[in-house]
């Protein structure tokens, strides 16, 4: 025998470099589900179901292909705790030339598979990862000599180089950008009639993960009856022509809105199909510019969701294998409070919360609003450790994969790398939310007011994360607005503000 080639659970593709020269008659495939990588976070039912069901498919697939493909799953006799025990055992076993893996897609997997192949003494060859536009050779160009990084101007060189959305060396529709035309609520009325999305039922799979989820993960977060996500390439591709088909061109205007009881809106859902590598960012991206030349989406959607892929996606990868191991220590902000018992099961009388958590738990999903100014949100404004936010972010989506939720997470929602990823923290009051959203219409609880038995949780918070931060804020030219308004708080209000905060940020 010749090579083995590991594959790990975000990369479920034989179009990788580690399949270009696969040999039939010599090389086999590695994959290895381990109790390790559901436990060092809480990963939620949902999320292991999805990685699950997947690697057991995918591994079918290339067995229908010829491939010999050694699998462990969780429930066989001798279970594995780590891809790296897993692996050294395998090896031992075998007579094996070479490990080819895919980059990985978190960090501290690199070093683990590293070590197993050293314990084992066979060579380790880990190849470029180009299911991406831009590698990280390619991001340390972009970055180079910058004082400070800015996903717009990294967004248009990509738009450039890839010659995406350009006619005659301009950007199509006159702009770079139409941000400004995707931010619209939906008003009293709220959406417009939403096709209902595809549901995708694994069947027998589905049934054996989740016996094997029952011995094993009893006791995590969520269930996984009700898993429908797509779990194949041939579903993916499903998925995202469904979304071209019906919701691309209305996904424009209404990006960052929010209504109760409708998790899914205008959103593409294929966030965890392009990060298990079901599909390629290559292949959402040409699926959206397609129905933009043929007028069936205007621009403002289409670039926008363009700017979700080739620019947002693309960058937090740059911005993660630069920044890391030293990124996931980051906390600007010295937050030491911890997250309230709610985020796990959405027991709380914030309907907004209550409404973005009991989705998320129920579906793995919500959409990056609700994420970042309504979860994400009360977590910086109460002062939550980033650490424990990233580990509750990576526990409960099913799209969690750390490259790209950590700096979604601990830079763009909690400010806590200081303005790598954004200009300043993402905070405002529960006016926002009831901007964007219906939720405040059925709470018990006031948007305007900041301090009384009414006040809103977040818009007292707010005033009290703008109080207790404004040394360091003072210094961020583009808080002034924010820090003027405090200012002219009277005394006694920002006490009362003060003391109610002080009582929400203790709530266990
Ligand atoms: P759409 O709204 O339809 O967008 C299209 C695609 O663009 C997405 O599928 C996604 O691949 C990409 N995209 C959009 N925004 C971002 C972004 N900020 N960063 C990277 N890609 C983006 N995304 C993940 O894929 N995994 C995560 O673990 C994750 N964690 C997040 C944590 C926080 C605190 C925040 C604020 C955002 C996080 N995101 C994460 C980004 C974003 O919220 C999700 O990609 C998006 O909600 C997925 O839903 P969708 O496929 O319907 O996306
Ligand atoms: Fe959320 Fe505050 Fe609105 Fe209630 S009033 S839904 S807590 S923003």
């Amino acid at each position: 025998t010749r090579n083995l080639v590991l594959v790990l659970g975000d990369q479920l593709s034989d179009r990788l470099q580690t399949f270009a020269e696969f040999d039939r008659k010599q090389d086999k495939v590695f994959m290895a589900e381990v109790t390790g990588e559901s436990r060092y976070v809480w990963s939620s039912k949902m999320r292991t179901t999805l990685f699950l069901v997947a690697m057991r498919r995918f591994a079918e697939n290339l067995r229908g292909k010829g491939i010999d493909v050694l699998y462990r799953k969780l429930d066989d006799s001798k279970r594995f705790d780590s891809i790296g025990s897993a692996l050294v055992t395998e090896l031992e076993e075998g007579n094996w030339q070479k490990v080819l893996v895919t980059q990985p897609g978190e960090y501290r997997l690199i070093a683990e598979i590293e070590s197993a192949c050293e314990e084992a003494g066979v060579e380790l060859v880990i190849l470029e990862d180009d299911s991406f536009y831009c590698n990280a050779s390619r991001f340390d160009e972009y970055a180079k000599g910058k004082k400070q990084l800015r996903m717009e101007y990294f967004y248009r060189e990509m738009r450039r180089e890839h010659s995406i959305l350009m006619e005659d060396g301009e950007p199509a529709g006159g702009k770079w950008n139409f941000d400004s035309s995707n931010r619209k609520s939906f008003g009293k009325g709220g959406p417009e009639a939403l096709f209902p999305r595809k549901r995708f039922k694994p069947g027998k799979v589905l049934e054996d993960v989740t016996r094997s989820m029952d011995t094993v993960f009893a006791d995590h977060p969520g269930f996984s009856e009700d898993f429908d996500w797509p779990t194949t390439r041939e579903e993916a591709l499903e998925a995202l022509s469904d979304f071209i088909d019906n919701n691309l061109a209305q996904f424009g205007a209404h990006q960052d809105a929010m209504w109760n009881g409708e998790p899914f809106l205008n959103h593409s859902l294929i966030s965890s199909s392009l990060n298990l590598k079901l599909i390629d960012a290559r292949e959402a991206v040409d699926a959206a510019l397609e129905a933009y030349e043929k007028g069936r989406a205007p621009i403002e959607s289409v670039e926008g969701f363009v700017r979700q892929i080739l620019g947002w996606r693309e960058y937090v990868r740059g911005i993660y294998w630069r920044y890391m191991p030293d990124y996931l220590d980051r906390n600007e902000l010295g937050a030491t409070n911890t997250l309230p018992k709610f985020y796990w099961d959405g027991s709380t009388d914030m309907s907004c919360m209550r409404d973005v958590i009991t989705q998320t738990i129920k579906h793995g999903y919500a959409h990056h609003i609700q994420r970042l100014m309504v979860t994400g949100l009360y977590a910086l404004l109460r002062g939550v450790d980033p650490k424990e936010v990233h580990g509750w972010y990576l526990a409960v989506y099913i799209d969690a994969v750390e490259w790209v939720e950590l700096p979604n997470t601990l830079g763009m929602s909690q400010y806590a790398d200081g303005g790598v990823m954004a200009s300043k923290p993402y905070v405002a009051s529960g006016k926002y939310i009831d901007k964007m959203s219906n939720y405040c219409s059925s709470c018990r609880y006031d948007p305007s007011l900041r301090s009384g038995k009414d006040a809103c949780p977040f818009t007292v918070l707010y005033w009290d994360f703008l109080d207790r931060h404004k040394k360091i804020l003072q210094s961020n030219s583009r808080m002034t607005m924010q820090l003027r308004n405090l200012d002219r708080l009277d005394a006694k209000e920002l006490e009362k503000v003060r003391s109610q905060a002080r009582e929400l940020k203790s709530t266990k």
